[in-house]
């Protein structure tokens, strides 16, 4: 046992283990009463095409050609990053970090949204590196994965661990102190470097600080879509400081949407199929 009390929890993701049966997939949205969406078929198994408000997580089905077809799965959610973009741009104060102690001394920190503060601005969702958060009209609210605070923190018999963890079969997902994870990982990494997986290393050990969701990957972390180095830019890190003496939400706001556009202008992504999907 390497963590002891004050031990802060992690989920991690072997990847080499899944088998992208969306068991974890479907038990998110059960437990979550999200209901599923009507999608269309875009010539992959992956489905839906992206996360919205009614999907929290879902499996990327990463395709490889090199002689033959080969997939590399990822599993997609809010990383509920140590240093997360989504709280840093938020002009409201909705998005914010959050620290739970639970029964057994250990910890939770993750990152949520309060609905009844959210403003609808979209701003995380333009600054987010792993392409997670977006506003739902109908919900008025930036929904993302929980953690499953509901269920741990309460470590009622048999929900004591996230419901897509529990889901998982092949035994692709843990849950537990993120020292111990690391360790985990760390040394599943080592064996496969010794069995030849040369590009074989963990992911969300360092990156913004340290994720609450770590990886075992086989590859490079962008064969699995994954940023190899995420980052908060530096316009987003200052934009409260500047805000600050004019005070007002109007004059955050006009600041916010400034530093938000040259992000979203050096980023140039796509994000129609969410915009579709959260409407
Ligand atoms: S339940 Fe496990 S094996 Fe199945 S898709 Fe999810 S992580 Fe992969
Ligand atoms: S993954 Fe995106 S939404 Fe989640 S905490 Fe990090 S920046 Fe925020
Ligand atoms: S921890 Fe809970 S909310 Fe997050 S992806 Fe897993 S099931 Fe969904």
């Amino acid at each position: 046992m390497i963590d002891g009390h004050g031990t802060e929890k992690a989920i991690l993701v072997d990847s080499t283990r899944c088998t992208a049966c969306r068991a974890c997939q479907i038990a998110c949205k059960q437990w979550n009463q999200n209901p599923a969406e009507r999608t269309t078929n875009l010539g992959s198994y992956e489905n839906p095409p992206s996360l919205g408000s009614n999907t929290w997580m879902r499996i990327l089905f990463n395709e490889h050609f090199n002689g033959q077809m080969s997939w590399l799965f990822t599993k997609h959610q809010c990383m509920h990053c140590t240093d997360a973009a989504c709280v840093e741009v938020c002009p409201s104060g909705a998005t914010k970090h959050e620290k739970f102690n639970l029964a057994d001394g250990s910890i939770i920190k993750r990152v949520a949204t309060d609905p009844k503060k959210c403003i609808g601005c979209n701003y995380c969702r333009a600054v987010c590196p792993f392409d997670v958060p977006g506003y739902n009209q109908k919900k008025k609210g930036v929904y993302r994965c929980t953690l499953c605070l509901d269920r741990v923190s309460n470590a009622m018999d048999g929900y004591d661990t996230p419901a897509c963890v529990k889901a998982c079969a092949p035994g692709a997902l843990l849950f537990g102190g993120r020292q111990e994870l690391l360790y985990r990982a760390e040394l599943k990494v080592e064996q496969l470097k010794k069995a030849g997986v040369a590009e074989a290393q963990v992911y969300g050990k360092d990156q913004l600080g340290g994720l609450r969701y770590l990886y075992v990957l086989s590859a490079s972390p962008e064969k699995y879509a994954l940023p190899v180095n995420p980052s908060v830019p530096a316009s987003v890190k200052l934009w409260k400081s500047m805000a600050r003496p004019y005070g007002g939400l109007a004059a955050v706001g006009l600041v916010a949407a400034m530093v938000v556009n040259g992000v979203i202008n050096a980023r140039n992504r796509g994000l129609e199929e969410k915009n579709k999907l959260d409407k």
